[in-house]
């Protein structure tokens, strides 16, 4: 297996390449060019591919604001862009305290334009389109790629196919990809089966593939780890020493673990500064958490897998090679929480003014879990990604409290109410 470690990023460029940017095989390190033709995976052995670069960035290369303003560690200087990144670092005083930890902060990338981070990768993804003159995109989706994708493909202009699993995925998200124009397609069957039909479509060269194997996706979210570095140095005066995420595919994680690695390997960040990569998933859909616990190489497909946090609800990690490196990595580590756990937590959250979507809430669950194992520890500055916003998923957010009484149109009615 190629070398993964944070010093393993700087590669001295192939002589077959052209330009400054290539792609190379994680598994057996084969590189190709960037644009020539369209691949995912290794045409040698399956294995996940990486974009790498001749140079590589330090933070004095960055100016601007947003996802592009890291252009300099981007394959493009501009991308299919709607203003996506430059989302908030909420300070979140009460959980802080109840919870335990020396620094909290939540990220909320439920302010991007579609609500979600999704459009972090989406802005970089379909601008590689005009590269290989492809015109239909397609993705599988839980909801936010779905969204995502509409959005910033009829943005480019292009076609947009996404396949859903019916009745599984909440009523804002698929009403973002119809609105954006995107032919939606509802398969009786989970996230998992639509990724595995929609990857055959891509194989077969009938869409272009826009979910996280998309290697070029990966680079726009791992802007969301730069940005994290430099809020906080800025925001709390010290960088990090955790980042707790919810996992589902598991891009975010590998890409948080590139975007550091590369800073490491241009010298920018100490291998000591890199924050700990931790990873939450819900006890229903959780094969990244069972393969870190049993210290396993792979990821077992879970064939069924069921949680109230749909964005979450994937048994066949498709990053998990990536993944599972960045999580042993870092010193990080992987927990499962449940569904009641994950409701709480978004509960909070809102109690601080801060909506987000029940599976962006599955960070804050985990950090309290794992603060109570004393895993997490009372000295640490810790980060928990919001990943979506709460109004994609307004059954969620309805049923998470009491529901509103009905009641007679009158001042002593609605008074007696008040006091009730
Ligand atoms: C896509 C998504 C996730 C999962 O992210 P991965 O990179 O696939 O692990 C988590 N939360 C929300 C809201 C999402 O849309
Ligand atoms: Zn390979």
């Amino acid at each position: 297996m190629a070398d993964l470690t944070i010093e393993g990023i700087g590669q001295i460029k192939p002589s077959s390449i052209k330009g400054d940017v290539w792609l190379t095989c994680i598994e057996c390190g084969k590189t190709y060019p960037p644009f020539d033709f369209v691949i995912y995976r290794c045409q040698k052995c399956g294995g996940l591919l990486e974009v790498r670069y001749e140079n590589l960035p330090t933070f004095e290369d960055f100016s601007g604001s947003g996802v592009w303003r890291y252009k300099a560690s981007l394959p493009f200087e501009m991308g299919v862009s709607i203003k996506e990144g430059n989302t908030p670092l909420y300070t979140v005083p009460r959980i802080e305290s109840d919870v335990g930890v020396e620094a909290l902060r939540i990220k909320h990338e439920g302010m991007n334009p579609t609500g979600s981070f999704k459009d972090r990768g989406m802005t970089v993804g379909v601008r590689v389109v005009q590269e290989l003159g492809v015109k239909r995109l397609a993705c599988a989706s839980t909801g936010n790629t779905s969204a995502s994708l509409a959005a910033y493909g009829s943005r480019a202009g292009l076609e947009v196919i996404v396949l859903l699993p019916a009745g599984k995925v909440a009523m804002g998200k698929v009403a973002q990809a119809s609105l954006h124009g995107a032919k939606i397609l509802q398969l009786d069957g989970n996230f998992d089966e639509c990724l595995d039909i929609v990857t055959k479509l891509a194989d077969e060269g009938e869409v272009y593939l826009l979910n996280s194997v998309n290697p070029f996706r990966l680079e726009g979210q791992k802007t969301i780890g730069f940005e994290i570095l430099e809020q906080s140095l800025e925001e709390v005066g010290r960088y990090p020493d955790r980042i707790i995420l919810p996992v589902g595919n598991a891009g975010n994680t590998a890409a948080l673990y590139k975007g550091f690695r590369e800073l490491v390997a241009s010298g920018a960040l100490k291998v000591k500064d890199v924050p700990k990569i931790t990873a939450i998933q819900a006890e229903g859909a959780a094969p990244i958490v069972e393969a870190i616990k049993s210290s396993a190489s792979h990821v077992q497909r879970w064939p069924s897998v069921e949680t109230k946090a749909t964005a979450i609800r994937i048994g066949n990690p498709v990053n998990a090679p990536k993944a599972l490196p960045a999580i042993r990595g870092t010193g990080g580590t992987a927990v499962t929480v449940s569904d009641e756990e994950i409701l709480a937590a978004q509960c909070e959250l809102a109690e601080e003014g801060i909506g987000v979507e029940p599976a962006s809430a599955a960070s804050v669950a985990g950090l309290r879990k794992l603060r109570s194992e004393g895993v997490v520890g009372k000295e640490e500055y810790v980060v928990c990604l919001a990943t979506g916003i709460l109004l994609k998923d307004p059954d969620a957010a309805s049923f998470a409290r009491e529901a509103p009484k009905e009641i007679p149109a009158s001042v002593e009615d609605v008074m007696q109410a008040i006091l009730n």
